[in-house]
């Protein structure tokens, strides 16, 4: 038996996402999970307010993607998929189309990766490969929304807001212009400069999560897409946090009523068990590709592609979705949640407040971004009140899974109000 405790050999050997070791203080142990709650290794009880870094859809060990998973993976656990298809996901791509559809978009296609950066990157070569192909001049920009987190790969950062935690970096990243979500001036400028340089416009629908859940109108994103079609810049939503219900709808997109070329998916795309992401463009896109020339191809590809494990429980996860149960749920949770915030929004220290669908956040009075912020400590307060929240600097915001009930929402925005008022 080794003497030292899981923390203990946690810190002599593992560098953590998004942290900084000489500041924070060890990662906790978590030995289970089940339903919307965390069990840590001394048996305390944790209601993941967060869905897990908002990938988690029906909470966790659900029987039925556990069922999935066990009997995918007596039958086949993973094949490279160039060259070779297997039914987990011919079945999800069917699926996921149908839902694109449903939601108003013409998507013919899915292409898989692994996660969200990997469904962005794969999204912004397409764009600009297609250009390539199409004939136009070369298109070597990309148009994005000020605030806007669309992953941490180069390219991923590259659209991701300019002057956030990825500033460090820019010397690498390609040409990309910024807009201001909601200003119809700023957006309509970037359209009249004749031929448009942008191979895409991508954007997070409706809100912007790593930006603190701020929302825009579905207005200027219509506008957006009207302008990106008149002069043949594609369109790539980047669903990968709001799609599959976030945000009341299956994807966000369809709240605004456009019809984007590409669709970014991942997290929640499989229920939040197992890595799984999704591209899914076009036929026009598809079409500008197919040919008999191998240099015409998109040559990129990862090793986990459409592992048929990850998509056994995506199409779990999906069925659970359509259930009557869970529909009236996510109804139940966005009322409650609107109910909390509008609550929330007459505490005195709170600046502005939204909800939209499962998803809802305030933000504090105060000064100070990201870095001057103390997440941290804001982080161990509230899991001393026996709930998991991640700040996003002065944020603080709750995206539970989809199983909580009003008990634990309320329980989730009465600590959020309890930290307000420390
Ligand atoms: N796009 C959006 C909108 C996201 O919120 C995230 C992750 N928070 C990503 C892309 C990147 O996903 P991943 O962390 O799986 O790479």
């Amino acid at each position: 038996m080794n003497p030292l405790t899981l923390a203990q050999r946690d810190h002599a050997c593992i560098w953590h996402p998004y942290t900084q070791h000489g500041l924070q203080r060890g990662a906790l142990a978590i030995a289970s999970a089940a339903g919307a709650y965390l069990k840590l290794s001394d048996g305390t009880e944790v209601l993941d307010g967060i869905s897990s870094w908002w990938v988690n859809l029906h909470g966790h060990g659900h029987r039925k993607i556990q069922e999935a998973i066990a009997q995918q993976v007596l039958v086949l656990d993973h094949v490279m998929f160039a060259g070779f298809t297997h039914e987990p996901a011919i079945l999800l791509a069917e699926k996921l189309l149908e839902l694109s559809h449903a939601g108003g978009a013409s998507s013919s296609r899915v292409f898989y990766s692994d996660n969200g950066s990997t469904a962005v990157e794969a999204a912004l070569k397409i764009a600009f490969q297609y250009h390539v192909h199409a004939g136009k001049s070369a298109r070597a920009k990309f148009l994005a929304l000020k605030g806007s987190y669309h992953g941490d790969t180069l390219g991923a950062m590259a659209v991701s807001e300019p002057e956030g935690f990825h500033r460090l970096f820019r010397p690498l990243l390609a040409h990309v212009d910024f807009i201001e979500p909601d200003n119809f001036e700023e957006l309509e400028r970037c359209f009249s400069q004749g031929l448009s340089p942008y191979a895409a416009f991508i954007f997070e629908p409706l809100i912007q999560g790593a930006a603190g859940m701020r929302t825009y109108s579905s207005e200027f994103l219509k506008r957006a897409v009207e302008l990106c079609q008149q002069n043949s810049v594609l369109t790539i939503a980047d669903e990968v946090f709001t799609g599959f219900y976030r945000t009341g709808s299956c994807f966000a997109f369809s709240q605004a009523q456009i019809d984007p070329d590409i669709v970014c998916l991942s997290k929640g795309l499989s229920g939040g068990v197992l890595p799984l992401a999704a591209t899914l463009v076009n036929e026009e896109i598809f079409r500008a590709f197919y040919s008999s020339e191998m240099r015409k191809a998109f040559l990129h590809g990862h090793s986990y592609t459409a592992n048929p494990i990850a998509c056994a429980a995506g199409l779990a996860s999906l069925k659970l979705l359509e259930d009557s149960v869970v529909q009236k749920r996510l109804l139940g949770i966005t009322a409650k949640t609107r109910e909390m915030i509008s609550h929330l929004s007459s505490h005195p220290q709170v600046k502005s407040a939204r909800a939209l669908g499962t998803i809802g956040a305030v933000e504090r009075k105060g000064s100070g971004d990201y870095f001057s912020a103390s997440p941290d400590k804001l982080f161990r307060r509230a899991l001393e009140k026996g709930v998991l929240l991640r700040p996003l600097g002065r944020v603080l915001y709750a995206v539970p899974p989809y199983c909580v009930t009003d008990k634990e929402i309320e329980k989730i925005y009465r600590v959020i109000g309890e930290l307000l008022d420390e």
